[in-house]
């Protein structure tokens, strides 16, 4: 048994990482590396890898195209480099979540269609009518207010329409459904651009709730005036033919995240996460680490302290529970992850010395598997990522 879980508090539970599967190719300083070489920590993102990702989304959703969901700057990866990437392998529709977010694209993305998810905050049509920005409304207020705009304007003007078929977030319900099949007018002068729902649990492909939600959406489309469909997520691409559409939404599989988790992951890795070590110290045993002394050393051991910490988004609930990869071999994380700083048992690794870069997330262990040993998903480890990570683009 491990000397380490004689000393410490109950050992968290981990899930296990992905296996390592051999040695990873070796070590190159990341481009860039920060202003002069100043950034702790850095995220590689392969736009070509994104590419190939929306690539094979588009081969696997034959019914229509595949949009680019970039919201969250794109899942924390950078949506001004991550949208124009996409955008010149073809990509022609994008979403966001907020009307700022639109505004920082659309001068990159001179003629695609920039569609606002959350729906238009009343007082903002006439900003989205400005700017190009196609509103998605979410309810017969904001179909009146856009109604009314198009009115003013002299002419129909574009937008989604959402109906919500089980997520009971936003969109329309089957009341106000019920309003627009008895008073369709209501709708004049609206450009229907799409007509969208969105999946609950896509990502279980054996959920029943996938085919009530087809089902509601059929029926929801068929109360309404004919426009196309937009439906699946990244998960719901893998859900089968029923589930292809006019338009589909993906944005976490783009980026590596795994969208069928039940099964080995069809998407190319993306992104590569590198923290660099800024000391390495030696503690003999009974001498603890971090806050709350939560690691206690049972031998004379090496501590490399590396710059990144859960306000970078690395979360604190890997402390004592995470692993990260250095020259192919894991690394555990030791002690309490703190704000700017995490601390690891080098001991077995004396290639650790203070700039040497540790792989957080890349070859050896994946976004999933990180989220696994967090207690989240992968989404969330993505978004989480703070501005203190220097973002650094390999070229598509
Ligand atoms: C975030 C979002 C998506 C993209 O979902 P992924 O699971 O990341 O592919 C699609 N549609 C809507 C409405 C969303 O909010």
């Amino acid at each position: 048994m491990s000397p380490i879980a004689d000393m410490t508090e109950p050992a968290p539970v981990c899930a296990p990482l992905a296996d390592a599967g051999g040695a990873p190719p070796p070590l190159a300083p990341p481009a860039g590396g920060g202003e002069k070489g100043r950034a702790g920590a850095v995220l590689e993102v392969d736009l070509r890898a994104v590419v190939a990702n929306w690539r094979t989304l588009a081969a696997r959703h034959p019914s229509g195209p595949v949009a680019g969901v970039v919201k969250a700057d794109a899942y924390g990866l950078g949506a001004t480099a991550v949208a124009p990437a996409l955008a010149a392998a073809g990509c022609r529709h994008f979403f966001v979540a907020a009307l700022d977010e639109a505004l920082a694209l659309r001068p990159r993305l001179a003629k695609a269609m920039l569609a606002v998810l959350g729906g238009p905050l009343p007082g903002t049509e006439a900003d989205h009518l400005a700017h190009d920005v196609t509103p998605v409304l979410n309810s017969l207020a904001e179909i009146d207010a856009w109604a009314a705009l198009a009115r003013r304007a002299g002419r129909a003007l574009p937008a989604l329409l959402h109906v919500d078929t089980g997520m009971a977030r936003l969109g329309l319900d089957p009341p106000a459904l019920a309003v627009l099949r008895d008073d369709p007018a209501r709708l004049g002068g609206i450009d229907l651009r799409y007509v969208m729902t969105h999946l609950v649990s896509a990502e279980c492909a054996a959920d029943p709730l996938n085919a009530a939600q087809a089902r509601r959406f059929a029926d929801a489309c068929a109360l309404l005036p004919p426009a196309p469909r937009s439906f699946a997520n990244s998960s719901g691409i893998f859900l089968g033919a029923a589930f292809g559409s006019d338009l589909a939404r993906p944005g976490a599989a783009l980026w590596g995240i795994n969208p069928t988790p039940e099964q080995p992951n069809p998407m190319h890795p993306v992104v590569r996460l590198r923290a660099r070590v800024l000391a390495v110290r030696e503690i003999g045993p009974g001498e603890s680490v971090g806050y709350d002394a939560t690691f206690t050393a049972t031998r004379p051991s090496r501590i490399a302290t590396a710059a990144i910490g859960y306000a970078d988004g690395w979360r604190r609930a890997l402390s004592n529970c995470g692993t990260v990869i250095f020259d192919g071999a894991p690394v555990p994380l030791v002690g309490r992850v703190s704000m700017d700083l995490t601390t690891f048992d080098a001991t077995d690794q004396p290639g650790i010395v203070p700039g040497a870069w540790l792989d957080l997330i890349g070859p050896g262990q994946d976004v999933d598997a990180v989220a696994t040993a967090a207690g989240t998903n992968g989404y969330e480890v993505l978004t989480a990522l703070g501005p203190r990570v220097q973002r650094v683009y390999a070229p598509a």
